[in-house]
């Protein structure tokens, strides 16, 4: 029988590449996404996963930063496929990239909202539903996109590290507090990956950012569903951090 897996943020970029790894592993798949003008993407994505790999989908418009919306998003979910949640990837995200001196509160604390709050919100209004049905057996998973900013600091970034490294902390704590009740906790902290976040910068930049890399070269959005798809296969997986990056961090 198909499991079913929520992803938030799962429209474009990172998120898209991990709605298709759910579909090819066999979930049905709920795409969360925000705006309007990402309406279509996410419809056609869903499509692309069904005709794909014959799994359901369903899409659902909510602003995950808001704990109602959060709340319609996981109803939507269990009025379509059930109470049976198998997966949870947390990964909306955004980033404002502003000097701590010129940034505005509603500016760091819409950062926080997205990047953090709704990862609780979300997980705490799944869990319920995980250690109802889960088991050694037959764990339940939820996979947090962290960043290599939640483990190093960024100049222009103190916002999205802090939410970054929160997501670490609150993975790291509900993987402790869920262990014996077989859901795993993980997260992913890709490094520098090639989606709308860096499309705006221009070609000498996105150079210059490429020769910080050890490796030398900006990421793909499949190093990120490759590493979705490893945390969901592997049962004795709890609690880490995997940090696809290029060896940005090794510095
Ligand atoms: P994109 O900007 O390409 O996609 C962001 C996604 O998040 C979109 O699906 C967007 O939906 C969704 N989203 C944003 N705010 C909300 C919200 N309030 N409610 C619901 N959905 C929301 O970014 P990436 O794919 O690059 O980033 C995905 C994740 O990966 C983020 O958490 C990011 O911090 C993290 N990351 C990215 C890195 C990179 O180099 N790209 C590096 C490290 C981490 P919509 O389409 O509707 O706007």
């Amino acid at each position: 029988m198909a499991k079913t897996a929520i992803i938030t943020g799962g429209s474009r970029g990172i998120g898209e590449a991990m709605a298709l790894k759910l579909g090819e592993l066999g979930y049905n798949v709920v795409i969360n996404y925000r705006s309007e003008s990402s309406k279509a993407l996410s419809d056609n994505l869903a499509a692309k996963i069904s005709s794909q790999y014959g799994v359901e989908t369903l899409v659902v418009r909510a602003d995950v930063s808001k704990y109602e919306d959060c709340e319609a998003l996981v109803k939507a979910t269990v009025d379509k496929f059930g109470e049976n949640i198998d997966a949870l990837v947390n990964n909306a995200g955004i980033t404002n990239n502003c000097n701590w001196i010129d940034i505005k509160r509603e500016q760091y604390e819409n950062v926080i909202n997205t990047n953090l709050m709704s990862f609780l919100h979300m997980t705490h209004l799944v869990l319920p539903y995980m250690v109802n049905h889960s088991s050694k057996d037959n764990q339940c998973c939820i996979v947090n996109t962290s960043s290599v900013g939640g483990l190093t600091g960024v100049i222009n970034q103190a916002d999205y590290c802090a939410s970054k490294s929160g997501i670490i902390g609150m993975t790291r704590a509900l993987a402790l507090e869920f262990a014996g009740r077989g859901v795993r906790v993980n997260a992913i902290a890709p490094g520098m990956i090639m989606t709308d976040m860096l499309r705006g910068v221009n070609q000498d930049e996105l150079n210059a950012l490429a020769a910080t890399i050890p490796q030398g070269f900006i990421g793909d959005v499949s190093d990120i569903a490759g590493a979705l798809g490893y945390i969901l296969t592997a049962p004795y997986l709890t609690g880490q951090i995997i940090s696809p990056n290029g060896g940005f961090v090794l510095q």
